[in-house]
């Protein structure tokens, strides 16, 4: 394989942590991107190494337009392409829909879905001119299904949807795809605050019988973003164990 670069916002952490190692252990060139965690995208850059590929650590707080471009910016000047993107930066802060404040909404739909956008905005344009790109977002199972406790953060989901159809339909001519994968609960920080009631509840409602890995989804989204996966665009991938509806 030629040397191909990949891209994973929030990779300090929890799946963009295990997807960008992943991709490093397949011989890809890495950015690493943070935003508030630089010790802990520091170990992943040793890890990268340690698997014997390259890498750059980027602080980008990926809500902010600026930010996002700059940081794609600093992956092609370093590596002089790009060539698969993953927009896996996100948060949650479950609140019902009633106490949602403004300010909240905002920064829930500005770090889901408005950082996909940014993001994919200016790494399309070098996609284009080796007329390869793979743009893998993901979105989760809730932004097909909505769920309670979670209307920014399902809202963002589901936009993230349509954002991926657009793309792939825009340049799916031009070499590029445009994916999503939507993960049901995968062990990471951002599941760690479930009770043991919420717990039970959930692993009822998984056929698999357990919650999912972040190498789980790193699969897929190193599927995806092979040669071999050409002819897929436009999908959304659930990897859920089999939470249904089938
Ligand atoms: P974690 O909370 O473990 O990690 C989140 C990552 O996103 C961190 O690396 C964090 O960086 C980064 N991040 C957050 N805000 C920003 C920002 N503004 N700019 C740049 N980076 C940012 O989350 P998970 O690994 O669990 O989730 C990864 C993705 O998968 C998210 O999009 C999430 O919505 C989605 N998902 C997760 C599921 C799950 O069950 N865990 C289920 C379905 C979807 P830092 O620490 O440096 O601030």
């Amino acid at each position: 394989m030629q040397e191909r670069v990949a891209l994973v916002t929030g990779s300090s952490r929890g799946i963009g942590r295990t997807i960008a190692l992943s991709f490093a252990r397949r011989g890809y060139q890495v950015v690493i991107n943070y935003h508030r965690n630089r010790e802990q995208a520091e170990e992943v850059m040793a890890e990268v190494n340690a698997a014997g590929s390259r890498g750059i650590l980027v602080r980008a707080d990926v809500s902010q337009a600026g930010e996002a471009r700059e940081l794609i910016e600093a992956g092609v000047k370093e590596f002089g392409r790009l060539d698969v993107l993953v927009n896996n930066a996100g948060i949650n802060h479950d609140q019902l829909m009633l106490r949602i404040q403004d300010e909240e909404w905002e920064r829930v739909i500005n770090t889901n879905l408005s950082s996909t956008f940014y993001c994919s905005r200016a790494a399309v344009k070098h996609m284009f001119k080796k007329r390869f790109g793979r743009i893998i977002n993901i979105s989760s199972v809730v932004g097909i299904s909505g769920n309670a406790g979670q209307a920014h953060y399902a809202a963002a989901k589901s936009g993230l949807l349509g954002l991926t159809y657009s793309i792939a339909r825009e340049y799916g001519s031009r070499g590029i795809t445009a994916n999503a994968v939507a993960p049901g609960y995968i062990e990471s920080d951002m599941t760690a605050s479930l009770n043991a009631e919420q717990r039970r509840h959930i692993l009822s409602g998984i056929a698999a019988g357990r919650l999912g890995k972040p190498e789980d989804v790193a699969a897929v989204v190193l599927f995806l973003a092979s040669a071999e996966a050409s002819y897929v665009n436009g999908q959304v991938i659930r990897v859920d164990g089999g939470m249904g509806p089938f």
